[in-house]
């Protein structure tokens, strides 16, 4: 993400950002959210996964001398900020269930004396009683500088995460009404933005909307391959980062509980450190493999989506998606949890466009089963065919996603296309036959009276002989069997980015999904508007596979044998430490930081006062040691 100097900001914020977090920077929207926390104004922050959120609500204390209150859903996440903080010299606390009446009494003592700058609340313990005439003291006493609630999106049914105790959030506001209070969330929707500002009863707020696009992250879709090439596919992507020295973690999203137990095991059968993760596991094996993964003894997790809410290992390098997810919003939240630490990462996304058809098949059943209304459905179905046309169009993936939230993409300075995606980086082939194949599948569509669906389209065009074909007469038509030489993932593949491209559309006769005309399908049936068709990589030859990948813009700078035995080194250092401490590595310090200390080598600790990342009180903890460290080589 791009960064500016602090030159406009408040001296004060700058010097704390600088003696706390070892930052000399603040990120775009950092400066202004910070600024509306310290002036005591609503606002509305709308950044990214990994965009630097918590900064904007953490600094304004430092610099206003009284308290902010966090509303945060997560408990894990909670306790791992507060660690984060007490590592920085920050006095912060966390009141959650796990924490006992008396801790709790001491936590509010500290809180009204002074002592604590910083406390994180579950939305269910802030609206009781008790907290609230906290909140009434701390605010009669002048000690409250504002209300942050994180995760906002929870409070809209839009979301993709309601929690209904968020709603009850507003009555804060009657208790102290006069303390600003500031949302922050990941969701870029405009929809859920409103219901924010609304469910909250925010008063004029500053609206800060980060740009979504995240340029560290590279994104790819590939064809799955059938029966264990999948996990050959998955095997060969972890490895490629392994080769790299890069030291991260890998999550690997699949749609059900059995895949992800099949999967994992398919993985450490070709020798990855690999555990599946899923909500039916019992609570002691989740808890183990969440741990393991994030204090770095495991590598890979297999999982549902279930995986990843309370996770913050900052270093994830790669995110699989092993099947098509259902949405656009669902893929963004998911990928986001790569590259948190703004070092470069990849998204795969294996396609099989039968995943397609399976989501809609779920989505019927389950609105029939719960009786959903038939427009929760449908929206449900659009969400499906968003995804679908992403991965089966051949435009750039970061514009796509960017245009999908509403925001217009502008490539990395410098350059026209993004550098990080497989369309942009050519490793797409462009299929020879595309005016034919369209035209013999647009043709096939036409002469069955646009009644069909696409797997019967590609029978037909691939000379089926079934029983189905048959009976309609469908093995008479001329285009019968004119695809007889491609396989039949390959043409639904094809009938796909048709669909993306506009020359067919889905439409939906009774339980079936049919295929008809598009805006585009009579021209290029005609020949007379013409369609590139990409080979769908996986499928067919893989040549293009094998053929030498040009680096991609956000890779990360490969590190020569020297640096990737002190990276291994430092990393060695910071488990230990963190091991001895009893809290997740990337608290001592992140992998951005050990890069940078890796790159600028400091010998002294002023020297190592300058690397990003490492404020006084890590250098008064940590500084001996990674300067010892760093020194024998
Ligand atoms: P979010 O809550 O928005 O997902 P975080 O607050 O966890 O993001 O921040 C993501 C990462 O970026 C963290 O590792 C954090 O230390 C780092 N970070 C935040 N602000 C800055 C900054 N101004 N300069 C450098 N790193 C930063
Ligand atoms: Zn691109």
């Amino acid at each position: 993400m791009e960064t500016r100097t602090l030159e406009p900001v408040d001296e004060r914020v700058s010097d704390a950002v600088r003696r706390v977090w070892g930052y000399d920077e603040l990120r775009p929207l950092q400066a202004a959210s910070i600024a509306a926390g310290v002036e005591g104004r609503d606002a509305l922050t709308v950044l990214p996964t990994g965009g630097g959120k918590s900064l904007c609500y953490q600094v304004p204390p430092l610099v206003t001398g009284k308290a902010t209150v966090v509303v945060s859903p997560l408990i894990a996440l909670m306790r791992d900020q507060v660690r984060g903080l007490e590592l920085n010299g920050y006095a912060a606390a966390a009141l959650h269930s796990a924490v006992d009446a008396e801790e709790a009494r001491g936590i509010r003592e500290k809180l009204i004396s002074g002592e604590i700058d910083l406390l994180l609340a579950a939305p269910e313990r802030v609206v009781t009683p008790g907290f609230m005439s906290l909140l009434a003291t701390l605010g009669d006493n002048g000690r409250l500088g504002a209300i942050a609630v994180d995760e906002a999106h929870c409070i809209s049914q839009w979301g993709h995460d309601f929690r209904p105790e968020y709603r009850r959030l507003a009555e804060v506001r009657e208790v102290v009404p006069g303390v600003a209070m500031q949302a922050f969330t990941a969701t870029a929707t405009p929809r859920v933005r409103e219901d924010i500002a609304l469910q909250l009863g925010l008063r004029d707020p500053d609206v800060l909307v980060g740009t979504f696009d995240r340029p560290n992250l590279t994104y790819r879709v590939r064809a799955r391959r059938g029966g264990d090439g999948a996990a050959e596919q998955i095997a060969e992507a972890v490895a490629r980062h392994e080769r790299a020295g890069e030291g991260g973690g890998t999550i690997v999203y699949c749609l059900s509980r059995k895949d992800t137990e099949e999967l994992a095991a398919a993985l450490r059968g070709k020798r990855l450190n690999a555990e599946a993760y899923h909500a039916g596991l019992d609570a002691r094996k989740r808890h183990d493999v969440e741990e393991r993964f994030t204090n770095e003894s495991l590598d890979v997790v297999v999982a549902t989506v279930a995986f990843g809410m309370g996770i913050d290992r900052s270093n994830v390098r790669l995110v699989v998606h092993a099947a098509m997810p259902k949405s656009i919003e669902a893929y963004q939240q998911e990928t986001g949890r790569a590259g948190r630490d703004g070092l470069a990462a990849e998204c795969l996304l294996l396609y099989s466009p039968s995943d397609g058809a399976r989501w809609e098949r779920l989505i019927r059943r389950s609105g029939e089963e719960y009786g959903a209304d038939d427009g929760a459905t449908q929206a449900q179905l659009q969400l499906v065919r968003e995804m679908r046309r992403l991965v089966s169009s051949m435009d750039c993936r970061h514009r796509q996603l960017s245009e999908h939230f509403g925001q217009a993409y502008t490539p990395p300075e410098g350059r026209h296309a993004c550098g990080a995606c497989d369309v942009c980086l050519g490793e797409t082939e462009a299929e020879r036959e595309s005016k034919r194949i369209a035209q013999v599948i647009l043709s096939a569509v036409a002469r069955t009276d646009q009644r069909f669906g696409a797997a019967h389209v590609a029978d037909v065009v691939r000379g089926s002989d079934s029983e189905r074909i048959r009976e309609r007469g469908h093995h008479e038509l001329s285009v019968h069997g004119m695809l007889s030489d491609r396989r039949k993932m390959e043409v639904m593949a094809y009938i796909d980015q048709l669909v993306a491209a506009e020359a067919l559309e889905r439409a939906v006769d009774g339980h079936f999904e049919t295929l008809r005309f598009g805006p585009r399908g009579v021209a290029v049936m005609k020949g007379e508007d013409e369609i590139t068709l990409a080979k769908p990589l996986g499928t067919g030859t893989m040549r293009s596979e094998r053929r030498k990948r040009r680096a991609s813009d956000a890779e990360l700078k490969p590190l020569s044998a020297d640096e990737r035995a002190m990276f291994e080194k430092l990393r060695e250092l910071r488990r230990s430490i963190a091991e001895e401490n009893g809290h997740p590595p990337y608290l001592v310090f992140t992998d951005t930081t050990l890069r940078e200390m890796i790159r600028i080598r400091p010998a002294t600790r002023s020297e190592m006062l300058h690397v990003k990342g490492v404020g006084q009180a890590k250098l008064d903890a940590f500084g001996e040691q990674f300067l010892e460290a760093l020194a024998q080589d």
